[in-house]
């Protein structure tokens, strides 16, 4: 039987062994976790609104009925398309018939990767886990600060990047402050807590038409976010973030810093031996193939697609979309049946600002407000993986709705190193 390795079991990876379940093929899914993760709700774990179990499910569960996968939990560090065979991080070595690359992308701080210690970005559970341990602990630290300065650093939350997912942890990181933890300090006002949102362009949500940005932008401001559009971030460290704009060069006092500016596609994408895009991206044929390799797919977002000659986008629907045409296109190549070319579907696109805020865009309606949150909320659980990760997440939410509590704040004890001790706390 021919043997099909998927390396990535996110959205593409996942969709594409799918669609190869009714096939005579061996496959392997490898990934270098042990679970699938739901990534636009994210957020919600790093803002403690939500514990890992609800948006994440176990590979093995997840593909433990489809009889002709094997799942292995591996890092693949490079493939070699001419030999036909990638390897792993401990040396050993797979062979494939047919390669379906779905390995998706990882954080970009364009050139500037000492930043990461300081700014993390969001992308994996463990992500998650360290921005919320970070929030969770300023509050912790401006409780214990006797100096008003530095009790002000701590209570200070900067955003880099006015994408959805910053808008997602700016509107968050501020419901947090003026309402979850309301009442339970005694020597700090939590509401007196800044969340500062830094974008570089002129308007949040670039990707959205101006009006929903101007929304969207109005709906933060309603909730109590500082928006700082037209400025580039140019200095991070464990006190600051200076950044230029129309005035020259700024600083703002901030212990706590979000990365969420920008995005590089998996560094996988290069052991295929053709060019990749600006952002590390892999060129495909409409077939999702790379050229010379008709046996090897890259989809999701680590591949530069084409739709209708225009650049798919590194969302989740693109992917699983993607995931699909690979698999039947495997299915077509076996059974000397026509390929099938990737057209993207684009069903709109969503972006929640916080608590009854949110922006959407359906086709030709665009709206806001309410009515966009119910919409936004709907559709997150409708695609989670899993029902009982819906009815945690639903629950959850309902919970969080009516008593404004966050259910996931508890940091373990190897997370919560002493002051002393805690690299993000200098002195
Ligand atoms: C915080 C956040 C919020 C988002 N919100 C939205 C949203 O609201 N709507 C939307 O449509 N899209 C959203 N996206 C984008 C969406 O999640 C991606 O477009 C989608 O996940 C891409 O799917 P993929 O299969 O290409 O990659 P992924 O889903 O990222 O999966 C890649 C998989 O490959 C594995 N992997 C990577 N490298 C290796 C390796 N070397 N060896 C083994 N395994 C490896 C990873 O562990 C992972 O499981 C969001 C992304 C993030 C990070």
């Amino acid at each position: 039987m021919p043997h099909v390795v998927i390396i990535g079991c996110g959205f593409g990876g996942l969709a594409a062994a799918r669609e190869l379940a009714d096939a005579d093929v061996r496959i392997t899914m490898i990934d270098r976790t042990n679970h699938h993760l739901f990534q636009p709700l994210l957020y919600q774990v790093a803002t403690a609104g939500l514990s890992a179990p609800a948006i994440s499910a176990p590979i093995r569960d997840i593909l433990s009925d489809q009889r002709n996968v094997t799942t292995l939990m591996a890092d693949v560090t490079a493939i070699d398309v001419d030999a036909r065979a990638v390897s792993l991080e401990d040396g050993s070595r797979i062979d494939y018939d047919h390669l379906i690359v779905a390995a998706g992308s990882t954080h970009s701080y364009f050139g500037r990767d000492d930043w990461a210690r300081l700014a993390p970005g969001l992308k994996t559970l463990a992500d998650a886990f360290e921005i919320r341990r970070r929030v969770l602990m300023a509050f912790e630290y401006a409780e214990r600060e006797s100096d008003d300065r530095r009790r002000q650093e701590w209570l200070t939350f900067t955003v880099i990047g006015g994408g959805a997912t910053g808008v997602e942890m700016a509107g968050t990181l501020v419901e947090i402050a003026r309402h979850t933890l309301r009442g339970e300090f005694r020597r700090i006002d939590p509401q007196s807590a800044r969340v500062v949102l830094i974008e570089g362009s002129d308007r949040i949500l670039g990707a959205y038409p101006a009006d929903l940005s101007e929304k969207a932008r109005e709906q933060l401001q309603a909730l109590g976010v500082d928006v700082r559009t037209g400025s580039r971030v140019v200095h991070i460290d464990e006190q600051c973030v200076r950044y230029t704009n129309f005035d020259g060069e700024q600083s703002l006092a901030s212990r706590t810093v979000v990365w969420s500016a920008g995005v590089a596609a998996s560094p996988l994408g290069k052991s295929l031996g053709v060019e990749t895009d600006r952002a590390g991206r892999v060129p495909v044929s409409p077939e999702l193939n790379i050229a010379g390799h008709d046996n090897v797919y890259v989809i999701g977002d680590l591949a530069a697609a084409q739709s209708d000659g225009k650049p798919v986008p590194g969302v989740s629907p693109a992917a699983k979309q993607m995931g699909r045409i690979a698999g039947r296109n495997i299915k077509n190549r076996i059974a000397n049946r026509a390929l099938e070319s990737f057209v993207y579907r684009d069903y709109g696109s969503l972006a929640t600002i916080g608590r009854r805020a949110a922006i959407a865009m359906v086709g030709k309606f665009k709206f806001s407000g309410f009515s966009a949150w119910l919409f936004w909320l709907f559709v997150h659980v409708y695609f989670l993986i899993g029902f009982r990760n819906r009815i945690i997440v639903m629950s959850d939410w309902a919970w969080a709705y009516f008593t404004f509590k966050r259910s996931a704040r508890v940091i373990p004890a190897t997370m919560h190193l002493p002051a002393s001790h805690d690299p993000d706390r200098p002195g």
